[in-house]
């Protein structure tokens, strides 16, 4: 009998190319801890507790650290912004939004033309960092920053130095972490207003609607202190 209380009890004598295995076998039965009353839960491994979690299976999938250094989770996850629109930033970087590029990857034939200059084809790089509506998005958050900006040639790399940006500014201050995905999201939203609706809002409007997400955004950190996108604008 194991000391967990196993007894078993054969048909028949073990031949000898059995006994390692039989003993391999009781060998496993002790380690399992026995039969209590409580009902039966799932233990995950990789927690001392057995407790499973998202944050700690990130941690885990990601134990060598060298993805975390280099991937921008904190102004992907972290900000202050609807999850869909964290889910649209983490699509973004990856090139995985449905641009006219991806399209034409996925093999559906169309003729690629930016909706917000109609100048160049719509690709990633383009539509979130170069396009000149776009450029007039980040010029504005810049100005008000006080950067000077070399823009990089992809979304991804732009959320990487973007960190670089809040390095002189208090640590209170986090507005600042939400711009990318705020200059993001309203593109998404006129672009795809132009493409499906055939709506068309003037570059100046483009921008006001950029600022007034992003108030609406930090408006919550802000109550009491800030009463009109004015003063936001003043304060930021
Ligand atoms: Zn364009």
């Amino acid at each position: 009998m194991s000391p967990q209380g196993w007894d078993l009890i054969f048909r028949r004598a073990l031949n000898d190319w059995e006994v390692d295995r039989v003993a391999g076998l009781l060998h496993t039965l002790n380690a399992f801890l026995g039969v209590t009353e409580s009902p039966d839960t799932p233990i995950w491994k990789m927690h001392k507790k057995g407790i499973f979690s998202l944050k700690f299976c990130y941690w885990s999938l990601n134990s060598n650290q060298a993805m975390e250094m280099e991937w921008p989770w904190k102004l992907i996850w972290k900000i202050k912004v609807p999850h869909k629109v964290s889910g649209f930033i983490w699509l973004a970087i990856r090139k995985a939004c449905l641009t006219h590029e991806v399209l034409q990857r996925r093999g559906i034939q169309i003729c690629s033309r930016c909706f917000m200059c109609g100048e160049e084809a719509e690709v990633n790089s383009h539509l979130f960092l170069h396009c000149r509506t776009t450029a007039n998005l980040w010029d504005m958050f810049l100005c008000i920053l006080g950067v000077n900006w070399v823009m990089p040639k992809i979304t991804l790399e732009l959320l990487r130095q973007w960190e670089g940006v809040g390095r002189r500014r208090r640590s209170k201050e986090d507005w600042w972490k939400c711009i990318p995905a705020c200059i993001w999201w309203t593109l998404w939203k006129e672009r795809n207003e132009r493409s499906h609706d055939g709506k068309l809002n003037s570059t100046q409007k483009i921008k006001m609607n950029s600022l007034s997400l992003l108030y609406f955004w930090c408006k919550q950190d802000l109550a009491g202190e800030v009463a009109s996108l004015v003063d936001f604008k003043a304060q930021l």
